[in-house]
This record gives structure tokens, C-alpha cells and sequence, in this order.
């Protein structure tokens, strides 16, 4: 507690000592004497005085160093010296280290009384100047401190209100920040969910797959589809110094008109079937009505070749179709280093056309599959018959078939034209056929090849992709988890 009128004399027993009691008591302030140094330190800790005199020898101690030791404890006290012998030296040291003033004999009544108030003027602007400037900078970090506020109300605002859901995680994959939506989609209600990690709260499996997939490669697109049919495309986002953000769009009215356009082709396809099945039994028939000449005969066989090519399109439509509806539940054990002999001996005409050399591996331990036969023979010709099918004459073309981790990997390998990394992950899409072939035309397909493959892939609980360098060659790869690892 600081007393205001309170001036406290450190000094020993002298007649000066009794002039300035006297002088200061005349001035109406309130004196105090501390008769040693312990007595001085215990008066400065129960009040704090306005101001000190000390003797420049106080006790048998040097004032000097006494006041050196008060001013670092309070910094703003003022501390008049009073040396009994004038010392301009010790004058200028005392005032340097920031003691108020310097008396010295002869001193009159005066002296003291001019000194003690210039002193005290001095610390009362001192003081005022400090709680200025405590209060100017108080405010303006008041003042931060409310705009950073209003910015963070502004931002929680537009997130809560943005349609998609947004996650936001710190790098322990804690909640930081969860919008309405969010709440909404995962029917989560007011809970409080900051600080919790997010697979205690979302027990979605897609979700749990999205971040267990996050941190080694991140897809563009990931699908997270709920019981009630609803789907959402959901995109994971390392955020530098923050953690990440999961940000999910509805894409239900996508998947549901990508369905409808499905069943159309579907239908469309089945019912090109039956005119195409007669039309290929009449060309055959014409033949045998009697005698064709040369041109005839090419314009048929030309004719012929048509609509087998429109046929393998619409089988392979329909194939989609069935893959895609879920109507693939034939499973047996498949030993799929028999299923590559006999897709090997089906490319094998071409290869050797093309002078190209395929080679094969395959793990000694290789597991048997629980998969159905005819798709798993499928998926085999049409990635080892695209490899042979772009790989330029003499190239090579490896196939392996290895065990890890209990999944199934199958890799073809080709030296041939190689993907553009734009267009790698289109090629899976229906009809897409990638511009990496100048004479692209030259070589037959629909695009639909290597879309059937990711349904079949995916219809064994398989993954897909490819890895490919534009000039150098593409490998295939497809992962498909056996019995075991289930
Ligand atoms: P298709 O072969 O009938 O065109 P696919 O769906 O099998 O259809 O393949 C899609 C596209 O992917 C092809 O048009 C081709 O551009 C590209 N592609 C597929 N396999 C390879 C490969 N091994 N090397 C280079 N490009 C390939």
C-alpha cells in the first residue's frame, strides 16, 4: 500500500536528522525513521512511502548501495541522498543510477523542503506518464484482442453456414471444428465435440477408410455413402501447421442420375441384342442363297466384321451393367496362376504377331482367390491385352502375381506409349480412351475395357490403378484381398 504523505528517513541519530523531522512535520507531511537497515526494509514492506531520504552512511552500511538495492525493488520511488561532506563525484554517481536529488551541508530549511517537493513532482508525472501508457497499450490490446474475436465469429459464421460439411483436425486427428452440416449429416445433434477424436464420434466405415488412407495418398475423390442411399464425395486436406479438413459434398442426386442413365444403356443395350443376333444370321444366310461375286463377298464379310465389333460393345455394356447393379455373387476358390496360363494363351497369336515378349512371375506361395472364375479371367485378358495391344513391335510386357500382406498383387508391366498423368485416372471411366497413342484411332476399343476391370476389382473388395510414364511404359496394378485377410 503506497501512503501518499508519508516520507520515511533512513538515517542515523544527528542533528540534521532532527531539522528535517521538524522541517518535514512543519510541511504537514507524515515522517517515519527506520533505525536500520532491517528496520528500513520492513517499513517498505508494509507501506510504501512517497519518498526516502538516506544517509550516504546509514547504519554502518553505504547508502549508496542501500538505495541501489531499494530502487531495483521499487523502481519509481524517488530516494533523496544525503551525504554529510559535499562530493560532486559521488553527486553525479548518485544521480545516475537514478536517486532523485543530492543534498549536502549547509543545509537549510528550504534546501530540504524544495528538494522533497521537486522530487515528488518529478515522481507523480513519472507515475502519471506510466498509468498513461499502461492504459494506452491496455486498450490496443483490448481493442486486437476484440477485432481478432469479431474475425473468428465472422469465420465460425460463414463456415457453419457453407453447405458442405466441413471437418477441421488438429495433427493428433483431434476436433478442432465441426459446421451444421457436419452435424446434420452424421446426425450428431449438440453434443460437444471439440477435443474428441473423430473416429470415437463417426463410426461411418467410408469415413474411417478416408483417414486411414490420408496420410500415405489421398484420393481426389472418395465416396462415403450412408444406409439410408444418401452419398457424399469427400476430399482430405493436409493443412500446414494446423492439421487437416474434411470437406464433404451431397453428390446423391449425381450417383442417382448416373443410375438412371446405367439402366437406360442397360435396356438400350438388351434390346439391340436380339435385332443384332439376327442380323449377323442373315448375313451368314446370304451366302449360301447363291453365288457372290468379289465385291459382294467383301461387302458382307466387311459388314459382318461391324456388327461383331457392335456386338463385343453392347456384351461389354451388359457386362458393365451386371457388374454395377451387384449381380456378380458366383464366388470359388480361383487359382489365378491357371487363370493367367489361359489368358496368356489367348494374347499369345498377337504377341507373336507383334514380335513382343511377355514374361511372368509368379510368387511360389501364391493363395487361391474366393472370386468368380469368368470375371477374374476377364479382368486378366483385358489388362494383359491392352499391354500387348499398346506396346509398340519388340516391346516386352511382364505379368506378376505376388502375395503381401495376405492380398493378392497383380502387376502388368509394359514398356509401350506410357498415360498422361491427367488422364491416369480416367482411363477407368466408361468410353475414355486416353490421347496418349497419336494413331489412338489405329488401335480398336471402346474405353470400356479397363472399366470393367474396376468393377470387377471392386466387386472382389479389390483396388485398382495404374502407374505410368509417358513414353517409358504402364504398370497395372490390382490389389485383391484373399480369404485370410478377411
Ligand atoms: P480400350 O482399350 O478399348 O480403348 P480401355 O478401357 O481398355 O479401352 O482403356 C482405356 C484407355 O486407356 C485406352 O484407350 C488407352 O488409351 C489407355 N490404355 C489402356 N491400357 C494401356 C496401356 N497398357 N498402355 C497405354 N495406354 C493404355
Amino acid at each position: 500500500m503506497t501512503k501518499p504523505n508519508l516520507i520515511l528517513l533512513a538515517f542515523d541519530a544527528s542533528p540534521i536528522l532532527t531539522l528535517m523531522e521538524r522541517t518535514l512535520n512543519a510541511a504537514n507531511f507524515d515522517v517515519a525513521l527506520a533505525g536500520d537497515q532491517a528496520g528500513l526494509n520492513k517499513s517498505l514492506q508494509e507501506v510504501i512511502p512517497a519518498l526516502v531520504i538516506l544517509g550516504r552512511k546509514f547504519a554502518g552500511g553505504d547508502g549508496l548501495a542501500i538505495s541501489k538495492e531499494v530502487l531495483e525493488r521499487f523502481p519509481t520511488l524517488p530516494i533523496i541522498l544525503y551525504a554529510e561532506t559535499d562530493d560532486p563525484e559521488l553527486a553525479r554517481q548518485a544521480l545516475r543510477m537514478g536517486l532523485s536529488d543530492y543534498l549536502s551541508p549547509p543545509l537549510k530549511v528550504d534546501d530540504i523542503s524544495n528538494s522533497v517537493n521537486r522530487s515528488l513532482a518529478r515522481a507523480r508525472q513519472l507515475g502519471d506518464w506510466v498509468r498513461r501508457e499502461v492504459k494506452r497499450t491496455t486498450s490496443s490490446l483490448a481493442e486486437k484482442a476484440k477485432m481478432s474475436e469479431s474475425e473468428r465469429t465472422k469465420l465460425e459464421a460463414i463456415i457453419n453456414n457453407i453447405q458442405d460439411g466441413v471437418i477441421v483436425l488438429d495433427d493428433q486427428r483431434k476436433i478442432l471444428l465441426v459446421n451444421r452440416s457436419i452435424r446434420a449429416i452424421f446426425n450428431l445433434g449438440a453434443q460437444t465435440l471439440i477435443g474428441k477424436s473423430l473416429d470415437q464420434i463417426i463410426a461411418n466405415a467410408d469415413v474411417l477408410a478416408l483417414l486411414a488412407r490420408s496420410s500415405e495418398n489421398p484420393l481426389k475423390y472418395h465416396e462415403i455413402n450412408f444406409d439410408d442411399g444418401k452419398v457424399y464425395n469427400a476430399q482430405y486436406t493436409p493443412i500446414p501447421k494446423v492439421g487437416a479438413a474434411i470437406t464433404m459434398q451431397d453428390i446423391s442426386y449425381l450417383k442417382e442420375l448416373d443410375r438412371l442413365k446405367n439402366d437406360f444403356v442397360h435396356t438400350v443395350s438388351h434390346d439391340l441384342r436380339s435385332p443384332l443376333t439376327a442380323i449377323l444370321g442373315y448375313t451368314e444366310l446370304i451366302g449360301r442363297t447363291g453365288p457372290l461375286n468379289e465385291n459382294q463377298l467383301e461387302f458382307l464379310h466387311r459388314l459382318q466384321g461391324s456388327v461383331q465389333h457392335i456386338t463385343v460393345l453392347i456384351n461389354d455394356l451388359l457386362d458393365l451393367g451386371r457388374l454395377e447393379a451387384g449381380f456378380d455373387t458366383r464366388r470359388e476358390m480361383v487359382h489365378l496362376d491357371t487363370v493367367l496360363k489361359s489368358t496368356l494363351d489367348m494374347v499369345e497369336l498377337q504377341a507373336r504377331k507383334k514380335k513382343i515378349k511377355i514374361t511372368t512371375k509368379v510368387d511360389p506361395g501364391l493363395k487361391p482367390l474366393r472370386a468368380n472364375p469368368v470375371r477374374i479371367r476377364q479382368m486378366l485378358d483385358n489388362l494383359v491385352s491392352n499391354a500387348v495391344k499398346y506396346t509398340q513391335d519388340e516391346g516386352t510386357v511382364k505379368v506378376s502375381l505376388l502375395m503381401r500382406d495376405g492380398q493378392i498383387v497383380l502387376q502388368v508391366e509394359d514398356d509401350g506409349p506410357g498415360i498422361p498423368p491427367e488422364e491416369q485416372s480416367r482411363v477407368f471411366d466408361k468410353f475414355y480412351r486416353a490421347t496418349n497413342m497419336a494413331d489412338n484411332e489405329s488401335v480398336e476399343g471402346s474405353g470400356l475395357g479397363l472399366a470393367i476391370v474396376k468393377s470387377i476389382v471392386e466387386s472382389h473388395q479389390g483396388r485398382v490403378w495404374v502407374e505410368s510414364t509417358l513414353g517409358s511404359g504402364s504398370t497395372f496394378f490390382a490389389i485383391l484381398p484373399t480369404e485370410e485377410e478377411n
